[in-house]
């Protein structure tokens, strides 16, 4: 036939049925697959492709007659084996462009193809179901594990509320239990997250929300561990941002909750920065970008593409000293991958490390004039000063101030919400904010506060509003 040693040894070994005919219709050449499935050997060699497609060719004077179009286009014939028992087939028949007078045949067995594509649907079907399994079990255990953490967590927080009389072995042992609990939680909740996610049943939920009340938020929590540890704390935020837009609220901070407290964690000496700018606006839509800076241990050249895959640390004994199962960074990823955004890092080892990552959100009507009016002011204007930033956060934090009594009726609207919608979670996470607004207020207060948090926990609807209604007439 006239092919190249390699290009024999490639047809030879194809999937599918290749044979060679010449004008008089007589075959020079078959493949292995060809033989093995017409059940001959090498005499298929100098048999006419009439006994192969009897169909669709015929025997005459000038070698075989056909009504078959030869070309690139798939047809389905029924091939005939040796023993005259047949099974269909799709075919391409074209002439040889490098040897004139030759025809090329080259066919599937379809019932193969068929059982093979219903063989490949059966093992996706199966491991769909498997996926889905495994998450349903991940979702109830984490669900069953984290209502006894939260009982637990209540109760302890309760007995801290009340220290008088304590001697100083109990109370360390209740804030250690305390920490526990806190620790349990987050990775309770990193691994109901990345279920979801490898599951494919992640969404996003984006509404409009008060982008620095978001961020002010999420310095508190933070805040005293930093100042505890001696740590300088910068926030910068470009007033280019508009005031409002539309995100998820929750899973923004959620990313910055975690670069913050890695932050944290691997920073002894220094400052930690967060500086959040605005890179562009398409129509109603704006791109951030967040940077989180830190001075701490930094991460060597090597490590740093392991870093964003599922429960990787860096190495056994970092997490050893500083605990954390890894999976922090691979959530952020995805949660800024479905965003729209890029994640990243630069780091260098005992200098500190800065992740830095974007995202799209959305901006509200109202907000899309302001954001081009400020887009030309001067640069040196553009950055909120951090006395004036540390004052609003303190006004948030401070109970009974009128920024604080604002954000508590939102987020109690919210959980309401949440709790009407029976989404439990959801509303335990406003519940935790609501937690943190009212640290300072009144024994009465943080003992409704503490009540409506038992509530959510048990998922009890009716004591749910009655401490939903309480608590807002004490507002
Ligand atoms: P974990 O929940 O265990 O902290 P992460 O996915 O958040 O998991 O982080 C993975 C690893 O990346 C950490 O164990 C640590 O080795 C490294 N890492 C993350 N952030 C920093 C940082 N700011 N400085 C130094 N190392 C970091």
């Amino acid at each position: 036939m006239g092919l190249s040693e390699s290009d024999l040894f490639s047809v030879d070994n194809a999937l599918e049925m290749i044979l060679v005919f010449d004008r008089k219709g007589i075959i020079s050449y078959a493949n292995h697959v060809a033989k093995k499935k017409l059940g001959y050997d090498s005499d298929l060699h100098g048999v006419h492709i009439k006994e192969v497609f009897p169909n669709t060719f015929q025997m005459a004077e000038e070698g075989f007659a056909t009504e078959y179009t030869f070309g690139n286009e798939t047809q389905n014939l029924v091939a005939y084996r040796k023993n005259l028992t047949c099974f269909p087939v799709e075919a391409k028949i074209m002439d040889s462009v490098s040897h004139p007078g030759t025809y090329i045949c080259m066919a599937n067995d379809i019932l193969e193809k068929e059982f093979l594509s219903r063989e490949i649907e059966q093992v996706r079907q199966e491991a769909q179901q498997a996926l889905k399994v495994k998450s349903e079990f991940v979702a109830n255990v984490t669900h069953e594990l984290r209502t006894p953490v939260n009982g637990i967590l209540g109760n302890v927080k309760d007995l801290l509320d009340d220290v008088e009389g304590m001697d100083h072995r109990t109370v360390k042992s209740l804030r250690l239990i305390e920490r526990c609990c806190g620790d349990m939680h987050k990775i309770i909740n990193n691994i109901l997250d990345f279920s979801k996610l490898e599951a494919g049943k992640f969404t996003l939920e984006p509404r409009s929300f008060h982008f620095r009340n978001m961020l002010d938020y999420v310095k508190s929590k933070h805040i005293s561990k930093i100042t505890e540890k001696g740590l300088g704390f910068f926030m910068t935020v470009s007033p280019q941002i508009p005031e409002y837009i539309i995100g998820d609220e929750l899973r923004i901070g959620q990313i910055l909750d975690n670069l913050l407290s890695n932050a944290l964690k691997f920073t002894s000496v220094g400052k930690i920065t967060l500086e959040v700018i605005r890179t562009a606006q398409v129509n109603d839509k704006v791109e951030l970008f967040f940077i989180v800076s830190d001075s701490g241990i930094g991460i060597d050249k090597g490590d740093k593409d392991k870093l964003f895959q599922s429960f990787s640390q860096v190495d056994a004994s970092i997490s050893r000293k500083y605990g954390g199962t890894g999976l922090g960074l691979n959530i952020c990823k995805q949660l800024v991958e479905l965003m729209g955004g890029r994640i990243e890092v630069e780091s260098e080892k005992n200098k500190g490390s800065t992740f830095s990552f974007s995202l799209w959100a959305g901006v509200s009507e109202e907000d899309k004039n302001a954001v081009a009016q400020l887009g030309e002011m001067p640069a040196s204007l553009l950055h909120e000063s951090s006395t004036e930033e540390e004052e609003k956060f303190e006004n948030i934090r401070r109970y009974g101030t009128p920024e604080n009594k604002e954000n508590l009726k939102k987020n109690l609207s919210k959980l309401i919400l949440c709790v009407e919608m029976e989404n439990w979670e959801k509303a335990e996470m406003f519940m935790e904010t609501i937690r943190h607004l009212t640290e300072e207020a009144p024994q009465e207060v943080k003992r409704v506060v503490l009540r409506l948090k038992m509530a959510i926990q048990k998922e009890n609807y009716d004591k749910v509003t009655a401490g939903y209604a309480e608590l807002s007439q004490m507002l």
